[in-house]
């Protein structure tokens, strides 16, 4: 299979020269950081808010970061909780607690108290990084009363903001500011950063120590801890480097608008960006005319997204009043990207829209489409070099299955996480010979592309059928009147679950149950057309941006309890 892909990839434009079965560098991360950090020192690495730094200077404190760490009490296997939106303290705190010898646990930031008790009690972090911003540090003083959180880092955010909004955020945001009372549970970054930058070294064996602790639903909800040790991230940072193939060492700027807590942003923004000396310039949060502004004046060469990123783009009112032209990659994934939105933002931005695929557990870039040719619509791609993707029987799963059939997709590859953290008997459901199985459906073609049917758990059963919602979703979208759907199972008396969409309909348009269902007539089979249509001025997301199929299930729970 790996010969086949070279020769596939050497086809459409890929160097000859590269090895695809050469094996991955099993380093440290932080070899990776310190790599870049030497080669790329005067380069500019981060641009927050304007804000510009170099690698050189981020380097010298994450140096002096680890020594503090080190000074706190964090050493070899100690987890330490990252709760940050995207800004520069992100990058260094993350480097830093691995240098140190600890292990990074993500939090959300936009985590509930329960959410927050039960990933600090799971993975049992003793230390925890934030802002000074009120709506982060209330939530975290409760957990250091609460929990068995002992000690929190907060960072000022004025800091790192140029000037003079560094001079006039502590007056005209002060009610949002939090009061960080001066006691020894409390560690003042400055405090951390006071020395003289030597932390002591650390060995790390990169095939057997965790870097992370990724907390994702996986395939059965219930939220766990994936352990990704240093050789996962550093071989998926470099399989990610050799498939960008024609980005140039030290030259590209790379947008970072997705979260960095998320798996997707932490490769395929942060980690590649330091391994190519590319510029990350940082956003916050999400805000469409932000983004759109900062790819204008920034002018950003790189932009991974999530598809909804790009569905809102193609929906943007004054979308001809923005140069995209600088971007020369898109690379979406986290989520199925509709070939109508690919489409679609290609014709009208003139950029490359290479959809991927992968999972918290394969840190999590598994597959892509060739970034130098158009790949097939609708596939996650070919497998990344050093990667086996295998579709097996769900009846079964040991059973590998021919080109074109339908079964669980599978993942072998220096990507794949060790297990999840304190659970054995879901390590051992999900990681089965040496196969990652994904809870994903899907089939592979003669050419050895991918196709995402949809996941195992999001198939709806009705009169004994099986119907894919995102092959419902791909027909929905095709209408010009359609900015978002949905499409999720319910529970069904007479057929055993019935098939619902949920619509959001563009800003400036209208769309009636019977046009939808006159127009869906030829698309779709009466077991798959929508039996209920609720059209909806919003839909919820997840933090990352993926439209939330769970969080419209649950509603729909809540009220039939209710009922
Ligand atoms: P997470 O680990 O929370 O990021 O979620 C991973 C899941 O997202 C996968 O198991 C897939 O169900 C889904 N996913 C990611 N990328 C794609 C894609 N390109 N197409 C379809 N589903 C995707």
């Amino acid at each position: 299979a790996a010969r086949n892909l070279s020769e596939h990839l050497w086809e459409h434009g890929y160097p000859p020269e590269v090895d695809w079965n050469a094996p991955l560098p099993a380093q440290p991360l932080t070899a990776l950081f310190d790599d870049s950090a030497a080669r790329f020192a005067a380069r500019p690495m981060l641009d927050f808010l304007g804000k510009r730094s170099s690698y050189a200077e981020i380097a010298a404190l994450v140096d002096r970061a680890a020594k503090g760490f080190q000074a706190a009490g964090v050493g070899k296997g100690v987890r330490v909780g990252l709760f940050l939106p995207n800004t520069p303290y992100y990058v260094i705190c993350f480097f830093a607690v691995l240098k140190a010898g600890g292990i990074v646990v993500n939090f959300n930031p936009l985590y509930a108290e329960r959410e927050l008790q039960h990933q600090i009690a799971d993975s049992g972090v003793e230390m925890m990084v934030t802002l000074d911003l009120k709506v982060l540090y209330d939530k975290m003083a409760r957990m250091l009363a609460e929990s068995r959180l002992k000690r929190l880092v907060v960072c000022p955010m004025a800091d790192i903001l140029p000037f003079p909004k560094n001079w006039l955020f502590p007056i005209a945001k002060r009610a949002e500011v939090a009061r960080i009372p001066a006691d020894d549970r409390h560690l003042p970054f400055k405090r951390l950063v006071a020395n003289d930058g030597r932390p002591q070294p650390v060995t790390v064996d990169p095939d057997k120590d965790i870097a992370v602790l990724q907390y994702t639903g996986g395939t059965t909800g219930v939220p766990k801890g994936a352990m990704l040790t240093h050789a996962n991230l550093t071989a998926n940072t470099e399989q990610c480097r050799l498939w960008f193939v024609g980005a140039k060492p030290g030259e590209e700027r790379m947008l970072g608008v997705l979260p960095f807590f998320h798996v997707f942003a932490m490769t395929v923004v942060m980690n590649l960006s330091i391994r190519l000396g590319a510029e990350i310039v940082m956003l916050p949060r999400f805000n469409l005319d932000e983004v759109m502004e900062t790819i204008h004046k920034k002018r950003p060469t790189l932009f991974p997204a999530v598809p909804t990123i790009y569905t809102a783009i193609n929906h943007h009112k004054h979308l001809e009043k923005y140069d995209l032209s600088c971007v020369r990659f898109c690379f979406s994934g986290g989520a199925p990207l509709p070939v109508e939105v690919k489409q679609a933002f290609e014709r009208t931005t003139g950029c490359v829209l290479v959809e991927g695929y992968g999972l918290s557990e394969s840190s999590p870039v598994a597959t892509g489409n060739p970034m130098t040719a158009p790949g097939k619509a609708g596939s996650i791609g070919l497998p990344l070099p050093g990667t086996v993707i295998e579709i097996v029987s769900l009846e079964e799963p040991r059973r590998v299955l021919p080109p074109g059939e339908k079964g669980e997709v599978c993942i072998r590859g220096p990507q794949v996480m060790q297990g999840y953290w304190k659970k054995p008997e879901e390590t051992a459901m999900t990681l089965v010979d040496g196969r990652l199985h994904t809870g994903d459906v899907g089939y592979m073609d003669e050419d050895g592309y991918t196709f995402i049917v949809d996941r195992i758990k999001d198939m709806i059963l009705c009169s004994g059928f099986n119907v894919y919602p995102r092959n419902v979703e791909e027909a929905i979208y095709l209408h010009p009147a359609v900015a978002e759907c949905v499409v999720a199972g319910l529970p069904d008396e007479y057929r055993g679950q019935t098939v619902k969409a949920y619509i959001r309909v563009d800003e400036g348009k209208t769309l009636t149950r019977e046009e939808l269902i006159d127009f869906l007539k030829d698309k779709l089979s009466p077991i798959e057309m929508p039996k209920v249509i609720e059209f909806r001025d919003q839909l919820p997301k997840t933090m990352i941006g993926k439209l939330s199929r769970k969080a419209l299930l649950d509603e729909e729970a809540a009220r039939r309890d209710g009922a």
